[in-house]
């Protein structure tokens, strides 16, 4: 059985996560880039990343993550139209984190609204298509001699101006989850191996009682 003092921490790191903030990963395949993604991601209080890849299988994580791909729901894509089109079709809004003549600076964007964050591939950055079919870009100010952003980096800094304005509209204060899909999650958290057990048996989960005891 889960502790209860582990099972309260489960419960309060759920109830602040965003389900409407995310990311867009687009063929990152360095398994460093995107453990230290996801990882930034849970510290932020993300709730799902979406990575795109159209050139590779399922992505591998490095020690970088340090277990936070647990905790961040990994969603996969073979290309990035489908993922685009998903989340628009969910009234996010996507900023690409692309290096345009367009490009805003990140910090001018409202991320209280419903937003995706794409970022590009470590060497050829966002694809003219993803950029196309972005409802806009994004730009970190560079002012040293490099052009670009290590892209973990990149989304780190994004996130945490997301994540600086969703505490001042307080909406860490309240839980954004709806009650089905965080006893869902919670359930995950608490007890990974029964929940794989119940998923192969087609079984609902069973229900926790108070301190996280299974009823
Ligand atoms: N040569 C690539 C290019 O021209 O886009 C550089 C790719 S950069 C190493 C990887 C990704 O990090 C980019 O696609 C972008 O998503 C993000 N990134 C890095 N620096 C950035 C910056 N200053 N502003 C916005 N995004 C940045």
């Amino acid at each position: 059985m889960v502790i209860p003092r582990r099972y309260r921490k489960l419960q309060q790191v759920l109830s602040k996560r965003q389900p409407d903030l995310t990311v867009i990963t687009e063929d990152v395949h360095k398994p460093h880039n995107l453990s230290a993604i996801i990882r930034t991601c849970d510290a932020v209080g993300v709730f799902e990343v979406n990575a795109v890849n159209s050139k590779s299988e399922m992505p591998t994580y490095s020690q970088v993550a340090v277990g936070s791909e647990k905790w961040v729901k990994l969603n996969t894509y073979p290309n990035i139209k489908d993922a685009i089109a998903n989340l628009q079709q969910s009234n996010f809004k996507v900023y690409a984190a692309h290096l345009s003549q367009e490009a805003l600076d990140y910090r001018t964007i409202d991320y209280t609204q419903p937003t995706a964050i794409l970022l590009g591939a470590e060497k050829h950055g966002v694809s003219q298509l993803a950029a196309d079919l972005s409802d806009g870009h994004i730009i970190i100010p560079m002012l040293g001699m490099v052009q670009s952003l290590n892209v973990s980096v990149a989304a780190a800094v994004v996130l945490f101006e997301a994540q600086r304005q969703r505490l001042a509209a307080g909406m860490y204060d309240s839980m954004s989850l709806d009650s089905d899909m965080f006893n869902k999650v919670i359930f995950e958290w608490a007890y990974p191996e029964i929940a794989a057990i119940c998923r192969q048996k087609g079984e609902a989960y069973p229900a926790l009682g108070e301190e996280g005891e299974i009823l």
